[in-house]
């Protein structure tokens, strides 16, 4: 038997790959899955994306590049914060990462010492936790629920620092619940940020997918307190449909980014170099595809929440971000394991089990599909409860 590094022997592989993996498989094999458990847009890459790639590979943009991105692409990923997000950056705050996941792994890796304490609000994205574990640090979980709205409290932001915190990971809007803070639920999380001196990294990946006139705020924005502490995450995947594109960045002090340029030149280097290119092209053309993505999650959050309220015994607030709704399942008497084993098996429809987000009560739906497996998911998700 092959002795595997202690670090690996904590950590669990990603079960929304794997779940996601397993429904493709089924759909492969033949057999009708109604998939909600991909954060994925079930969209293509808009065109004009696809086309500045295939012009970037033909002018022969195809060697290494700079480790921290191609310097357009910072420039204009700058430009983006400073202008749609109120954040003061230059290219010099920037690194384009593999994906909002590698950037968040490799910030991990450059800010976090041994003992190192990460506050996580709970029900948190379940690669979170693993990667400050992988770092050598303690997350500190801070559970919310659905009655406020899945979101932390500034009391709850207090007494959960110690004086080993380093870093508290902000997602709004949230994956797996849809919650959106305020601008002003984020100034008092801020105030507490700053009194005691900790980081902030602002997981902002689904910034862009948000309803019902709610504007998604960077914590970052709130004053130049806040600002000097925050470290803001985001990329193309969700807002662009690019998940398999892989491109991603930080933006933070300019300390903070050679740190991580540092890691990455020894890990990945930079990102593939026509994928910048595409990058590029989501970032300076008309943002028209990302609204028209947007109205479809719309009519789906819509129709997919009034369908799981329609169930009796089972229940979710309404998200106001991501494509993600977060339902409560404990009445069913089910863990959340075994409920997403039994209706994958029983009525062939895939979903994340909460348990992986810190929630065993709970199961989340992603509502990245279409209309059609919606609708059908949704009657045989309703069947298998009145079955339970
Ligand atoms: N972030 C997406 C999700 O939560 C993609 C899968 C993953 O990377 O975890 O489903």
């Amino acid at each position: 038997m092959v002795k595997i590094a202690e670090r690996v022997k904590h950590v669990t592989p990603s079960l929304t790959l794997s779940i996601s993996a397993k429904a493709k498989r089924m759909k492969a094999e033949g057999i009708d899955v109604c998939s909600f458990s991909a954060g994925e847009p079930d969209f293509d890459t808009p065109p004009h994306i696809k086309m500045a790639a295939k012009k970037a590979l033909d002018e022969g943009k195809t060697k290494y590049g700079p480790v921290a991105g191609e310097m357009p692409l910072r420039e204009a990923i700058a430009a983006k914060l400073r202008q749609e997000n109120n954040l003061n950056y230059e290219a010099e705050n920037i690194i384009v990462t593999n994906g909002g996941k590698q950037s968040l792994f490799n910030l991990m890796l450059a800010l976090i010492e041994p003992g190192d304490e990460v506050i996580i609000p709970s029900p948190y994205w379940l690669s979170y936790p693993e990667m400050v574990t992988l770092a050598g640090g303690k997350s500190v979980f801070v559970p919310t629920s659905a009655e406020n709205g899945y979101k932390i409290t500034p009391e709850q932001l207090e007494a959960a620092i110690t004086p080993k915190t380093r870093l508290f990971v902000l997602n709004s809007p949230s994956n797996p619940t849809g919650a959106v803070y305020t601008p002003e639920e984020l100034k008092a999380l801020a105030d507490v940020i700053v009194k005691h001196d900790i980081l902030v990294v602002s997981d902002e990946i689904y910034e862009k997918i948000v309803y019902d006139g709610v504007t998604h705020v960077s914590i970052g924005a709130i004053n130049d307190q806040i600002f000097a502490r925050t470290i803001v995450s985001n990329g193309f995947a969700k807002a662009y449909a690019m998940t398999g594109w892989r491109v991603g960045y930080i933006a933070a002090d300019a300390s903070i980014i050679q740190a991580m340029t540092k890691i990455q030149s020894h890990s990945t280097s930079n990102v593939c170099t026509f994928a910048q290119y595409g990058a590029l092209a989501a970032l300076q053309s008309s943002q028209d595809c990302v609204k028209e993505m947007l109205s479809a999650f719309a009519e789906r959050r819509k129709f997919i929440y009034n369908a799981i309220s329609a169930i009796a015994g089972i229940s979710a607030p309404l998200p106001y971000g991501a494509f993600y709704v977060f339902v409560d399942i404990s009445s069913t008497g089910l863990k959340s394991l075994e409920f997403c084993e039994r209706l994958l098996e029983e009525e062939k429809v895939a979903a994340i089990p909460g348990i992986v987000f810190g929630d065993d009560n709970c199961i989340r739906l992603s509502y990245a599909t279409d209309m059609n497996s919606i609708e059908k998911g949704m009657n045989r998700l309703a069947n298998f409860i009145r079955a339970l």
